[in-house]
């Protein structure tokens, strides 16, 4: 077996680095997330490999929060592309869990899937290398294995890596994982070791026959009880590893300027609202509704599976206590036969 000893985690990043932005987990302030490797400051920041979900997943590497994609130069009433923005920088994501890569694929099946490439999201998502990190104990709020994330095997990754105490086993998985192992393969170690048992979930979920459930509860009652409490916030949407929802606005000054995109939510009124004035979503129950179904059903009736990864993040963000198992849970027991 390879091993990465911790001892060398430092060494391995900065090999990388030479190539490549590597973006690891740490704790910065009171925030946690995947930041690059070359901003990290010794004194403040925490390598923070061990936790199970940083608060930000690394979903912003291939789909950035801000991204410009082309300049444009107006001339009379033609408007010219200038430039365009397709970031192909190679990129390296080290230790993300398995829910926050199978968050990437589920953005895999929207961006580059059904007739349509996205070639900003494609450029950047070519270009970045996916270090996954198993899970051997998950935490409180987990619940991907319901969800269908294979938590200990992560799908979807280019490289898995497992925490063995003093070091990590090495796993390569892909020709892209291949490459990057090549780079720094003389800070492997070979050693046999035995990998440790996986420990139960802390919670149950049943997501079965949901999706199916769903199907006809649009009208249900249960939307109205659900939704009282949400306050449109957003952050649910901000935190989730597998949303996915942008704006595109236009920047200029005088004749030339710069169109970009930027994450938007649907728990927002703004989202749909029309250019008419009109709004199908303009109460917080069908914004709501409309976040759970894409989430729990219409994102599974296109893609085959659901647009959550179970990560725990968004019941644990929330500042009204709203939690998608709860949810689950409600519609698993609703009574749809009045
Ligand atoms: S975090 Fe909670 S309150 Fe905020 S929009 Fe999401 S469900 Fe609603
Ligand atoms: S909906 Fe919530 S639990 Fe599911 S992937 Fe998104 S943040 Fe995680």
């Amino acid at each position: 077996m390879k091993i990465l000893s911790k001892t060398r985690l430092e060494n391995v990043f900065n090999k990388l680095n030479e190539t490549a932005e590597v973006f690891v987990p740490m704790q910065r302030g009171e925030q946690s997330g995947f930041y690059p490797w070359q901003t990290f400051a010794a004194g403040s920041d925490k390598l923070w490999l061990e936790a199970l979900n940083v608060y930000l997943p690394p979903k912003n590497v291939v789909f950035p929060q801000t991204e410009r994609m082309y300049n444009i130069k107006q001339e009379g009433q033609d408007v010219k592309i200038d430039e365009t923005y397709e970031d192909s920088k190679s990129r390296v994501i080290f230790g993300a869990r398995a829910c926050d890569v199978k968050g990437i694929t589920c953005m895999d099946d929207v961006f580059l899937t059904r007739g349509y490439e996205d070639s900003f999201y494609k450029a950047r998502r070519q270009a970045t290398t996916i270090i996954a990190n198993a899970c051997y104990a998950p935490g409180i709020a987990c619940f991907c294995s319901a969800m269908g994330v294979k938590y200990v095997d992560p799908e979807g990754a280019d490289i898995i890596i497992r925490d063995i105490g003093d070091g990590y086993v090495w796993e390569t998985i892909t020709e892209k994982g291949e490459m990057l192992t090549a780079r720094i393969a003389d800070l492997l170690e070979e050693r046999e070791v035995t990998l440790p048992e996986p420990k139960p979930f802390q919670q149950d979920v049943n997501y079965d026959g949901v999706a199916e459930k769903l199907k006809g509860m649009f009208e249900h009652p249960l939307w109205d009880k659900l939704s009282q409490t949400c306050q449109n916030c957003g952050i649910c949407t901000y935190v989730c590893p597998s949303c996915y929802c942008f704006d595109i606005q236009v920047k200029m000054y005088g004749n030339e300027g710069y169109r970009f995109r930027c994450w938007d939510s649907c728990m927002y009124e703004e989202y749909t609202r029309e250019a008419g004035g009109g709004n199908p979503r303009p109460a917080s129950k069908e914004r709501f509704r409309n976040r759970f179904l894409h989430k729990l059903e219409f994102f599974k009736e296109r893609y085959g599976h659901p647009l959550c990864t179970g990560c725990g993040r968004c019941t644990v963000v929330c500042p009204a206590g709203i939690s998608i198992v709860k949810i689950i849970d409600a519609v698993k027991e609703a009574d749809t036969d009045a």
